[in-house]
């Protein structure tokens, strides 16, 4: 079956195109899709204008919308094992996170089908017994929601499910990457009776179709999830039609641990927090801002457990850690590496790819610690999305939040304490969209997740990411209209 939806159909790209996916476990080829090209991207964009202008999806009551939500949580947790297997084979991450990421992706699913039906319009009392005023919520019109490749399935989902409760029509733009599970929701959505037009599927990289989906005029929202560098090329793409712009972006995280604490489950904390899924994780740990007095007994702790971590490939039975995504992914990643040593960071283990023979095709690199760094370094200040843990140390609370707020991105950070008084203070005072006190990691469909700053500018998840998809109206009636007797003439 061909992997685009356009229009309530399954067909080829226009001009034939397709892309070979690589099994980052392997290396090696395992399945090649379609690939679009600007002129599929725009009959999606039209066919989705079409259902929305005809209003099939947004005229739909909420209730049916809710119930269309519910029987696609059902259809995952169906073919849960299947989407698993897909997302690991796709992204290299373990099976277990797959089946968490399908198991997280149901429950966001079903949040938004009851948040849809969660009341908003209000009446507003003007002081007029003549007027009767109501403030209004609408759907914002066709989105265009693009996904990163790290957690393909789920950064997807947080965009598909409140914009459909919201009564949108969607264009997906998944990672040219990683799109295979994305594909599989889209079969789920339109088994669940999504309507023709409702739903649509773009593959293709991000050069040949994203000009289109993030500047045609029939596109009123852009939902984007990725890199700096590209969200802020989407920012000002989407400038001159004014659209409605949302866009989750990179972390450089800091995750503060103060000398209280008892240090082997800090040791587990900052590992989890930095090394789950390689250190593709945009709310990874990275920063590990430690008090100076038991700087050196957490630092070996890590060190000590890092090299434990037992890789393979992800479908493999007790593999604790994938690859990263790909072969250039991970130069990227060796480059960091590369430049942390020229700064002068002191290499406490990792750095190098594993020596096992087992893992010489997949794309495997080692958990990495510098030790000895500082916020002047870029292996602090830019995302490398690898795991490589950076070691800064600190001897008072307030420079501990100047270390941890002294980047230019927003989106999470850490404090690990036994003073709850301090945790509170410390975690009022970080600039970050999430802050974990004694924890590194966990998200809730029901709490909003996003970044300050360079972060991003929206909120997804919570009612917040509900409110992104839909427009604000303020209905004015008169119910005894009258001669103002304003103009006397
Ligand atoms: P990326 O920016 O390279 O690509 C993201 C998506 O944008 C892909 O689908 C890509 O094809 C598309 N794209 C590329 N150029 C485009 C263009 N000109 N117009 C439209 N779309 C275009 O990011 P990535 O490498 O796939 O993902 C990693 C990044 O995502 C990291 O920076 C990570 O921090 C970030 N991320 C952020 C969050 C968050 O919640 N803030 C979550 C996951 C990942």
């Amino acid at each position: 079956m061909p992997e685009l939806f356009v229009d309530g159909e399954w067909r080829a790209a226009a001009d034939g195109g397709t892309r070979d996916l690589v099994d980052p476990g392997t290396g090696r080829v395992f399945c090649t899709v379609d690939e679009a090209g600007a002129t599929d991207a725009e009959a999606a964009v039209l066919a989705a204008r079409r259902c929305f202008d005809e209003g099939s999806w947004p005229a739909t009551p909420v209730a049916e919308r809710a119930a269309l939500l519910h029987r696609t949580a059902d259809l995952l947790q169906r073919d849960r094992e299947e989407i698993a297997h897909t997302e690991t084979t796709d992204t290299g991450k373990t099976l277990a996170e797959s089946r968490i990421d399908v198991d997280d992706v149901t429950a966001v699913f079903r949040y938004y089908a009851e948040q849809a039906l969660v009341e908003v319009d209000r009446t507003v009392d003007v002081g007029r017994d003549d007027v009767v005023s109501r403030v209004v919520h609408l759907p914002v019109g066709v989105c265009t929601l693009i996904a990163p490749w790290n957690y393909p399935l789920l950064q997807m989902s947080w965009k598909v499910a409140p914009a459909l409760a919201a009564g949108n029509t969607v264009v997906l733009k998944p990672s040219e990457v990683t799109p295979l599970t994305t594909v599989l929701l889209v079969r789920l959505l339109a088994e669940a009776g999504a309507p023709a037009g409702a739903v649509n599927l773009i593959l293709g990289g991000g050069a040949a179709v994203g000009p289109t989906l993030t500047t045609h005029p029939a596109v009123d929202l852009v939902s984007f999830t990725g890199g700096l560098v590209t969200g802020r090329g989407i920012l000002e793409a989407a400038a001159p039609t004014v659209k409605r712009v949302t866009v989750e972006l990179g972390g450089k995280n800091p995750n503060i641990v103060f000398a209280d604490v008892d240090l082997d489950t800090a040791v587990d904390v900052v590992l989890t927090g930095v090394f789950l899924h390689s250190g593709q994780v945009c709310s990874s740990g990275t920063r590990l801002i430690v008090e100076d007095s038991i700087a050196d007994a957490l630092v070996a702790g890590v060190a000590e457990r890092a090299p434990r971590i037992r890789f393979g490939h992800g479908m493999a039975e007790g593999v604790e850690s994938g690859p990263l995504v790909s072969a250039a992914h991970r130069e990227k990643v060796e480059s960091y590496v590369a430049i942390g040593l020229a700064e002068g960071a002191r290499l406490v283990t990792g750095g190098k790819r594993p020596d096992d023979p087992a893992l010489q095709d997949g794309f495997f690199f080692e958990p990495t610690v510098f030790d000895h760094c500082d916020r002047s370094m870029r292996v602090v200040r830019e995302e490398n999305f690898g795991p490589i843990l950076t070691v800064e140390r600190f001897t008072t609370e307030a420079e501990a939040i100047e270390l941890a707020n002294d980047t230019e991105y927003g989106l999470a950070g850490g404090v690990q304490t036994a003073d709850v008084a301090r945790g509170e203070r410390v975690a009022a005072a970080l600039r970050h969209g999430t802050v974990w006190i004694n924890d590194f990691g966990p998200y809730v469909p029901q709490a909003e997740w996003g970044g300050m700053k360079m972060s991003g500018n929206g909120r997804e998840l919570g009612p917040a990411g509900l409110a992104e998809y839909r427009e604000t109206k303020h209905v004015w009636r008169n119910t005894t209209p009258a001669v103002a007797g304003w103009f006397k003439g």
